[in-house]
């Protein structure tokens, strides 16, 4: 079979670190061309964005876009009144209803859209939600604490309005969340702790509850430094039900039943591969309406102005 040709917009930290292995490892994709203003790489055709790459001879039928969410609709818009398949990195965009309308277009011209969420492709989550599907949830507690001079160094797009703030790690765990109840949430107040020299909030608490009542208490925070925290703890009827590392571990009453290491990237582009297919697309908006209404809801502190 003829591979996919794929066309890269964003040569940036998580372009060189995930998605270059994962697509060298997916023989049905094969990379023809990077859009990336300042980066580009040997022997892949280069140009300096996605405008530049959908107007040149360089055919791609796919575009996966791994650039900062501010921006990321008129790229996205773009590719898909081409014709072309569309991949999003996490969040989809940069408010609910730009990805809306990307969903419509995608429908409109009938090539595949894919939201993606690479913390749903943990090694544990799919098994979490097969266990949770019929469990009374009692509590959820949901702790995500790094170091967000570690892991966005020098990023100053995370920071402005658009960027996310803290959410940006923090609806990786809204994702694995929503994927891995068997009830929606919706949150009943936030509270927001934004430095005074930026726009997007460098530490949240969260309070949500699920369809049944259950609460769902979060804390994100990017001030962590030392060992990191990336948790779910469930309890219900089953016992306690605890997510970790991001979810590529699962331990249940106390037993660790999985502990695998990192294949999120590659799942998605097989899944990507899976969607174009077979015609569809996938846009859950669940996570990141969480955010949104976080926002909407969240009590906003000042905190102390950040240095990196
Ligand atoms: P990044 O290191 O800043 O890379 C993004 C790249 O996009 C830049 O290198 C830049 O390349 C290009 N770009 C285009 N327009 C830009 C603009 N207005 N401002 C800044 N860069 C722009 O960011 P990243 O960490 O790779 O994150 C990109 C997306 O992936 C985000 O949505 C993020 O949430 C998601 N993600 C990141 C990680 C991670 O650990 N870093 C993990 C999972 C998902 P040129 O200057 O060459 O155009």
């Amino acid at each position: 079979m003829t591979p996919i040709s794929l066309g890269l917009v964003g040569l940036g930290t998580i372009a060189r670190n995930q998605h270059l292995p994962a697509l060298a490892a997916t023989p049905a994709l094969s990379l023809a061309a990077i859009a990336s203003r300042n980066a580009r790489l040997d022997d892949i055709a280069a140009f300096y964005d996605v405008a530049a790459l959908l107007a040149s001879d360089v055919r791609v039928d796919a575009v996966s876009l791994c650039t900062p969410p501010q921006g990321r609709f008129a790229q996205a818009q773009a590719a898909l009144r081409a014709g072309k398949h569309v991949m999003l990195e996490k969040p989809p965009g940069a408010s609910v209803s730009e990805v809306q309308a990307l969903a419509q277009l995608a429908r409109d011209r009938g090539v595949t859209l894919f939201a993606t969420w690479h913390s749903r492709e943990a090694a544990a989550v799919e098994q979490a939600r097969t266990l949770l599907a019929n469990a009374t949830i009692q509590r959820v507690d949901i702790a995500w604490k790094e170091d967000v001079r570690h892991w966005h160094p020098g990023q100053e797009w995370i920071w402005e309005a658009g960027g996310l703030g803290v959410f940006d790690p923090a609806i990786n765990a809204l994702s694995i969340l929503t994927r891995i109840l068997p009830d929606p949430v919706h949150p009943t107040g936030a509270i927001l702790e934004v430095p005074a020299n930026k726009q997007a909030p460098i530490a949240a608490q969260m309070s949500m509850v699920t369809g049944a009542g259950a609460p769902v208490e979060a804390v994100f925070d990017w001030r962590q430094t030392g060992p990191q925290t990336w948790d779910i703890r469930v309890q219900s009827d089953l016992g306690e039900v605890v997510l970790q590392e991001g979810g590529a571990r699962l331990v249940v009453a106390g037993v660790a039943q999985i502990n695998a290491s990192d294949a999120e990237y590659k799942r998605l582009y097989a899944r990507f591969v899976d969607l174009i297919a077979r015609g569809q697309s996938d846009v859950d908006l669940a996570p990141l309406q969480l955010v949104a209404d976080a926002f909407l809801l969240g009590e906003r502190r000042v905190v102390e102005a950040f240095v990196e």
